[in-house]
């Protein structure tokens, strides 16, 4: 199949560079190398835990979420049976946690989730809140960003009650080169993605996918002016 723009559906790596492990899309990667370095100039040390991802390992965790082989989890992060669980409640409860195939922001290259290195090792970091707000361990960092990244061109897209995905204050976005990705995202071509993929529950998907497009990928927070 042939997909205009695979860029931005998780089907090719052609746009990204290596930085430390993981890949960014150029551009991004050279702005974050300088908000980097600026906030270690200020004691803090930004580490990536997760770039680029692509179609296949996002719907490895679709599937295995959606075949009960990985936790899935309600939204006070509680375990659920799917045994006796329709396909459209099992849907609705992935994408409480996980992005849809085709429609996550780290397919793009351009978003990155962070924390503070010196203050939290990968292996104790579990991507919640409350290690970004006070008294956690990203709370520092949080404060810079809030101060600085805009000066970088980052922001975060997911911010309570602005977007349909939820608040989370380590997912960064590189918004000069983001906003031409959203506006060209497009549904019809998602679906035709989705229709020729091996993606649990497509049908109840693609009977709903303007609507999870709309929410979980156009409903994101406004850019900065
Ligand atoms: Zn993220």
């Amino acid at each position: 199949m042939l997909v205009d723009a695979p860029h931005l559906y998780g089907l090719s790596s052609a746009h990204l560079v290596e930085r430390c492990g993981y890949f960014l899309e150029q551009q991004t990667a050279a702005a974050f190398e300088k908000m980097r370095a600026a906030a270690a100039q200020e004691g803090i040390a930004i580490g990536i835990c997760s770039a680029f991802r692509d179609f296949d390992r996002q719907q490895l965790i679709w599937n295995a979420k959606a075949s009960g082989t990985r936790a899935l989890l309600n939204k006070d992060s509680q375990p659920v049976d799917i045994n006796g669980k329709t396909a459209a409640q099992i849907v609705e409860l992935i994408l409480l946690w996980s992005a849809l195939p085709g429609t996550s922001r780290h397919h793009w290259g351009t978003d990155l989730d962070i924390f503070d290195s010196h203050k939290v090792s990968t292996r104790d970091l579990q991507l919640i809140p409350q290690e970004y707000q006070l008294d956690g361990p990203c709370y520092h960092l949080s404060l810079w960003l809030a101060k600085n990244a805009q000066r970088f061109g980052f922001y975060l897209p997911f911010q309570q009650g602005l977007s349909g995905v939820s608040a989370e204050p380590w997912h960064l976005s590189y918004y000069p080169v983001s906003k031409h990705y959203v506006d060209a995202f497009d549904v019809d071509t998602l679906s035709e993605v989705l229709q020729g993929s091996a993606v649990l529950h497509k049908e109840q998907i693609l009977l709903r996918l303007k609507e999870l497009t709309q929410e979980y990928v156009f409903r994101v927070a406004p850019i900065p002016l």
